[in-house]
């Protein structure tokens, strides 16, 4: 399994690492803090997202 790169799940999704990456991938989405405005994606680290929103 590869580790994922540092750089936003929005782009990530775009190279494949969803299916490269897939444990990584999930640890990031598990328990969401933010949304992201433009993908509609979670995570809970917002730098993830290129355009973060907090959840309430
Ligand atoms: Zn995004």
């Amino acid at each position: 399994m590869k580790k994922l790169k540092d750089k936003e799940l929005c782009k990530l999704v775009k190279d494949e690492a969803l299916s490269e990456s897939l444990e990584a991938f999930k640890e990031l989405v598990t328990e969401p803090t933010h949304l992201c405005l433009k993908c509609g994606r979670v995570s809970n680290d917002k730098k993830r997202l290129c355009k973060p929103e907090r959840l309430d």
